[in-house]
């Protein structure tokens, strides 16, 4: 089975502020993106990883990431949205691929175990996500922030890459989204928009995405605790 990753890194983080996209910020001495690799390199069931990263990031991305971790054979430019920049990846794949893990290079705290999980299930699936359940109570409100009403948490997952597919429905939902010019934020929403059904597996509290300054914050006690570091505070 030949097992591919995706790894959309081509966002320019705004909402971070300053000039340097998030997924180059530096976690414990290292950019976010070694640390997202670094799990793809110790997956024994990938076998490779087409990494998605800013036009004006291209060449230096390259000299950087290419061969080193070896796991990375192609740097490619990304799209205007997410959803763009999965594609140019996906498209970069070979035919001979049979699955395809999608997995978001501002999430450093990925495991191999929790890629493998993913892999497994979508052989055995088609489509599988990770998610966490919503434990939060949930609210509506109006453009004023006076609450309309108490949403039901039951049922209701925050999702999370890595996903994983089998690569011919991957490409099928992609097809389809072209076609319907229609977007998601996952690639999970493609299956649905595909009218096929996505398995949830559980994702873990600690795979956090790198959003805000507050996440790096976080991100250094996560990656303290994740490598046995005692606390700095
Ligand atoms: O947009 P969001 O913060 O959810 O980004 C998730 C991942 O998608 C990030 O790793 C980001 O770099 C990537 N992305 C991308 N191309 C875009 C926008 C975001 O590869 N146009």
């Amino acid at each position: 089975m030949k097992v591919s990753a995706v790894i959309p890194a081509a966002g320019m983080g705004l909402r971070m502020g300053g000039n340097i996209p998030k997924q180059f910020l530096t976690l414990s001495g290292k950019p976010l993106l070694h640390h997202t690799l670094a799990a793809f390199q110790q997956c024994d069931v990938v076998d490779s990883v087409v990494l998605v990263v800013p036009e004006k990031e291209l060449k230096n991305t390259r000299e950087k990431w290419l061969g080193h971790p070896a796991i990375v054979k192609k740097v490619i430019q990304g799209g205007a949205q997410r959803q763009d920049s999965v594609r140019n990846g996906f498209e970069a794949l070979g035919p001979d691929t049979d699955i395809v893990v999608v997995h978001d290079g501002v999430r450093p705290f990925v495991t191999p175990d929790l890629i493998r999980k993913s892999v497994q299930t979508a052989s055995d699936f088609g489509a599988v996500i990770t998610a966490v359940p919503v434990n939060d109570t949930l609210k509506k409100a109006d453009a004023q922030g006076v609450v309309e009403c108490t949403v039901s948490r039951d049922h209701l997952w925050r999702v999370q890459t890595p996903q994983a597919f089998r690569y011919e429905l991957l490409r099928e939902a992609f097809e389809k989204a072209g076609r319907d010019g229609f977007y998601g934020t996952d690639e999970g929403s493609l299956i649905e928009n595909l009218g096929r059904e996505v398995k949830i597996i559980p994702g873990s509290e600690l795979n956090i995405k790198i959003t805000r300054s507050e996440d790096l914050l976080l991100g250094e006690t996560i990656f303290n605790q994740m490598n046995g570091k005692p606390r700095t505070s």
